[in-house]
């Protein structure tokens, strides 16, 4: 199975935000009717733009090779910086595209290394294997970076339909690479955490039972060991959202999350304690939002920025939500850290 293309580079309505809103909009479903409200930073999300080596079929970014225009600038990091100077958020959670290609990547990870600051760097795995990006590892462990890796499977064939073909024995090798220098071993300062996302239109199983067999099916076949695994659900949003529609998937799809809705995801829900900024500074409830182009808003309604960050202005905030919220609080949930409700 080969790899997908942008929906930007095909020209696609779905590349537009609004058009995917309306795509769920007109199908006969239940809204979202809860209100959240924010709980007060804890994580301070960095989406450092869209350029990637790949091109995975389910990417809710969709981010590719071509999309180099959408780079965070070295200004707006040290923007970020002084906005995250007057928070008592304690993880910066830097994701992308593949974060790692942002050329000032490695300044914004040592910046928040000098804060203390847990650093989480949201990997593909495979752009390890890039020139530029052949030392991370080492650089990683120097510096205690937690690892978040995507691995759709521990099969092979499931993760190459998802992500194209030779991308599981890429990221076998980059695991290694990272085994090789103390990550996934048991050292808390070495974290190496695996993110599976269901490949097709079905929800993630039991987290802590797929982490055991995740556990045991990457040492047996490929001496590769991993602490901990978190598994999502794949959100109605950019690609996934038109494969559910090309495939006929959708409506299905999106009842089977409804029926699945669980009140109890909603204190876990990852916009009640992130904050998440856009590659060009905007801000955001969360990282879905950011790809659906539903910015943050103040009490007021003002869309937010961070070079105008106010903690207080952002703590009265309304959060934006919309039908693809019950991508999050379907069965056990489903957040950046994986699973919200036991
Ligand atoms: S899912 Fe991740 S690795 Fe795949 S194209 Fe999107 S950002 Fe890149
Ligand atoms: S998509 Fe999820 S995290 Fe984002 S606002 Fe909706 S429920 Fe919250």
């Amino acid at each position: 199975m080969r790899a997908t293309t942008t929906l930007v580079s095909r020209g696609s309505p779905l590349a537009s935000g609004a058009q995917q809103l309306q795509v769920l909009q007109r199908l006969e479903l239940a809204d979202f009717s809860e209100t959240l409200s924010p709980a007060g930073i804890e994580i301070f999300q960095i989406n450092v733009g869209k350029l990637c080596n790949m091109t995975c079929r389910h990417c809710h970014v969709d981010a590719g090779p071509e999309r180099t225009a959408e780079m965070m600038s070295r200004e707006t990091v040290d923007l970020c910086l002084a906005a995250l100077d007057r928070t008592a958020a304690g993880t910066v959670d830097i994701t992308g595209g593949a974060p790692e290609l942002n050329p000032h990547f490695r300044y914004l990870v040592d910046q928040c290394v000098a804060r203390g600051k847990r650093v989480i760097d949201r990997c593909n795995l495979t752009v390890l294997l890039t020139g530029p990006c052949r030392d991370l590892p080492e650089w990683f462990a120097q510096r205690g970076v937690e690892i978040v890796c995507s691995l759709p499977h521990y099969r092979k064939r499931n993760t190459d339909l998802q992500r194209g073909d030779g991308t599981f024995d890429k990221s076998i090798e980059a695991l290694r690479r990272l085994n090789a220098v103390g990550y996934g071993r048991g050292d808390p300062r070495l974290r190496l955490v695996l993110m599976h996302n269901p490949v097709g239109a079905f929800l993630s199983g039991d987290q802590k039972s797929m982490e055991r067999e995740w556990k045991q099916g990457l040492a047996a076949n490929h001496g590769v060991t991993f602490d901990a695994l978190i598994s999502l659900n794949n959100m109605p949003i950019s690609r996934f959202l038109e494969w559910l529609e090309a495939s006929g998937n959708l409506q299905e799809y999106m009842e089977r999350l409804v029926n699945a809705y669980n009140p109890a995801t909603l204190p876990g829900l990852m916009c009640r304690n992130t904050i998440s900024v856009g590659w060009d500074g905007r801000l955001y409830d969360c990282d879905f939002n950011q790809m659906l182009e539903l910015e943050a808003r103040s009490l007021g309604g003002a869309a937010l920025h961070i070079r105008d960050f106010d903690p207080a202005r952002l703590r009265e905030r309304p959060i934006v939500t919309g039908r693809h919220c019950f991508g999050c609080t379907a069965g056990a949930g489903s957040s950046c850290g994986g699973a919200v409700a036991a």
